[in-house]
């Protein structure tokens, strides 16, 4: 039985708490899936967490899809802190938060169904040898049971915050390796967008003005994915959105994530105040189709092409 989410990392029991005291009268009640996670919150918060990555499960069956299990244990196949730290935002900040809990191996949620890296083969030198030969049987599989659910979550609960008269902008939570083809990254923290700023402007002007950081605007990687889950979700639905990479070694332990939530809990805050005015849905003109599933080959052979 693969561990829940929800239950990742409760060591800090006074967040627990809070969470608690949060389902008893809340819009948006905690529920834990096979595949994903919601975290209780309110639906007028005017925010929604995502954690694409949050965790490196395999559903029974899987084994270690081949991989000796510690390459579990390694960026590869999750976003290493990116659960802890969004579990403890969305606590502060009364908002709701929905959680991958298979790893990004089996299938990733932040792709389109389309896209060549949506089931990698190899992943930062590792084979992944249960990814080798995946007939359309087992893609179609993985589609409907690992994917397609945290997906429709994602929707029902933007739903059910639109229902309450707030649109929500979406801000979706991961974490980096410090280094990169042997080069190492200079960043501590990234924002990423695609072509909407109203988010990801006022939180990168918040980062570069803590003083301490190196913030990267689009680094390390670019926002502009097509298909990838904020397009499928914020993009096409004209909703406000961002991604926070921050950089594992900085998140990898309950200290380091309770050091980064606590900054970003406050930074969010205070852009969400000033910029709630802005968040009727707008429909981008371009983007305003749901993004489709188109039947490409998804079997990628490379990594690190977006978040
Ligand atoms: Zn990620």
């Amino acid at each position: 039985m693969p561990l829940s989410l929800c239950d990742l990392g409760d060591d800090d029991y006074s967040r627990r708490m809070a969470h608690d005291a949060l389902r008893a009268g809340d819009d948006i009640r905690a529920e834990d899936h096979d595949s994903y996670c919601i975290l209780a919150g309110r639906a007028d918060a005017g925010l929604v967490l995502l954690c694409d990555h949050a965790g490196n499960a395999l559903p029974p069956g899987y084994g270690s899809l081949g991989l000796p299990p510690e390459q579990l244990r390694r960026h590869i196949a999750y976003d290493i802190g990116a659960a802890g730290v969004t579990r403890a935002l969305a606590a502060a900040l009364g908002a709701p938060a929905v959680m991958t809990r298979y790893s990004r191996l089996l299938i990733d949620p932040n792709r389109g169904a389309d896209d060549p890296t949506l089931i990698m083969r190899l992943s930062d030198g590792a084979v992944i040898p249960g990814n080798r030969r995946l007939d359309a049987t087992e893609r179609d599989k993985r589609m409907r049971l690992y994917y397609q659910p945290y997906h429709r979550a994602i929707d029902a609960v933007i739903d059910r915050c639109l229902a309450s008269g707030v649109a929500p902008s979406l801000l979706s939570i991961h974490s980096f390796t410090e280094s990169w083809k042997e080069r190492p990254r200079p960043w501590h923290v990234g924002v990423l967008w695609d072509r909407d700023r109203r988010l990801a402007g006022p939180l990168l002007d918040s980062l570069y003005a803590e003083g301490d950081l190196i913030v990267g605007d689009n680094e390390p990687y670019s926002g502009q994915l097509e298909g990838d889950c904020l397009w499928q979700h914020a993009t096409c639905r004209g909703l406000v959105s961002a991604l926070i990479e921050v950089r594992q070694d900085l998140i990898r332990d309950a200290a380091g994530q309770a050091v980064w939530a606590e900054r970003l809990c406050r930074i969010v805050a205070a852009v969400l105040s000033t910029t709630l005015s802005q968040r009727r849905p707008v429909v981008v003109a371009d983007k305003a189709v749901r993004a489709g599933t188109p039947q490409r080959p998804s079997v990628g052979e490379q990594m690190e092409k977006g978040p």
